[in-house]
């Protein structure tokens, strides 16, 4: 688990945010983006010995942390665990913090464009609690963003906050995204509310090749999705949403956080699913991630994924065997029946993955997606051990 930002000193008066590649020979020889926009990492002994590459126009040099100040340009030296920064990086210097940020993480699973702390609703179960904050300004530095990021990067997901509140802003970064990354598939994650407005739909219709929205649906019924976004007249506004954005040409997956509420009706839930939404691509269900407001909501929100196992067969057979495909995030392959292993993601980012101790000696534990880095022991199945070689017949159903 690598943290997304570290401890860093520099030089240079910079005056504002500023986002910069971290540069290796590769990006050099690539030649990609601006030599003005990037950062040569000269912790490589390589480009280090290179006084006629040092002499280029780069914004900065990035530098060991006991390098002594040699370079007439600006210096940065992380301190630390060196690995946290990376070249193909991009990071972002912030004037009077002492921390530098990592944006984009090269070959990491879970880079997002985090578009907005606000949002509309208010859910149990947020792990990203919003703030009523003027933060517009976001649009221009997400546009900077993705114009420093890999050509060749496969997913970037754009998160909150509600990304809707954006309003046209959103369209603008995912035109952004079109223009600089077409090959990049855009996963915008959604409560869908706003899409109620037909015109405010419309205007995503063929913004980019590869686009998906993941949009909660939370129960068949209002009053248990209102009651888990904690906002009357949600379940309506996100159910028009969703036939807006289809009737847009959009590709929609349905997200389910598999908090104990909804457990009591994910088969209905599932019906709801098939009957109503048949548009639907993907179902991800998922595992509750054990922070923000989760924390204070344990007790009406926590079912042991122990006690899931023959609802979540039941859904997930329901719904894949009328052809919807569906998918299980974040739970641990030993808390689940041999038969949902299948079904099972490795979908905790990266950045946020970890294993307990009891994972040491595990057979699965390369296909198992693990723990949330700040899970706690109320948070833990009471089934995880490790699975040994003689149990694992996964070989045998793949
Ligand atoms: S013991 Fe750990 S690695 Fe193995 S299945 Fe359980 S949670 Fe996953």
């Amino acid at each position: 688990m690598l943290p997304l930002e570290a401890k860093a000193r520099w030089s240079a008066n910079w005056s504002k945010p500023t986002l910069l590649k971290v540069a290796g020979l590769e990006e050099f020889a690539a030649g990609v983006f601006p030599l003005e926009r990037m950062l040569l990492d000269l912790r490589a002994p390589e480009a280090a010995s290179s006084s006629s590459l040092c002499d280029l126009p780069w914004a900065g040099y990035l530098v060991n942390e006991d390098s002594a100040s040699q370079y007439s340009r600006s210096e940065v030296a992380l301190l630390g665990d060196q690995a946290v920064i990376r070249p193909g990086d991009v990071v972002e210097i912030r004037p009077g913090s002492s921390k530098i940020a990592v944006r984009y993480r090269r070959g990491d699973n879970g880079n997002v464009l985090f578009a907005t702390e606000r949002c509309n609703s208010f859910c149990l179960m947020c792990s990203q609690p919003p703030r009523e904050v003027e933060d517009s300004w976001r649009i221009d530095q997400l546009c900077d963003l993705v114009g420093l990021i890999d050509k060749d990067e496969p997913s970037l997901a754009i998160s909150g906050g509600e990304p809707t509140l954006l309003g046209t802003g959103l369209s603008q970064v995912i035109q952004r995204c079109a223009d600089a990354l077409p090959q990049t598939h855009i996963h915008v994650l959604s409560n869908g509310r706003k899409f109620e407005d037909r015109v405010y739909a419309d205007s995503f219709t063929g913004i980019h090749p590869s686009l998906t929205w993941g949009v909660p649906l939370y129960g068949d019924h209002y009053r248990l999705h209102d009651y888990i976004v904690q906002s009357p007249g949600a379940f309506a506004q996100t159910l028009r949403g969703l036939y807006a954005l289809h009737a847009a040409g959009q590709h929609i997956e349905v997200r389910v956080v598999l908090t104990k509420p909804v457990m009591e009706r994910l088969p209905d839930l599932a019906r709801y699913l098939y009957r109503n939404l048949p548009f639907v691509e993907h179902i991800a269900l998922m595992g509750t991630e054990p922070i923000g407001f989760a924390k204070a909501h344990h007790d009406e929100l926590w079912m042991d994924p122990a006690d899931m196992g023959s609802t979540l067969l039941d859904t997930a057979q329901f719904l894949s065997r009328r052809g919807m495909a569906v998918s299980l995030y974040n739970l641990p392959l030993c808390t689940l029946p041999e038969d949902l292993w299948p079904f099972a993601r490795r979908s905790i980012s990266n950045w946020k993955q970890h294993y307990l101790p009891a994972c040491d000696g595990c057979s699965l534990r390369d296909q198992c997606g693990g723990f949330f880095g700040w899970v706690t022991p109320e948070w833990t199945s009471r089934a995880i051990a490790p699975i040994t070689a003689k149990e694992d017949r996964s070989c045998a159903k793949h």
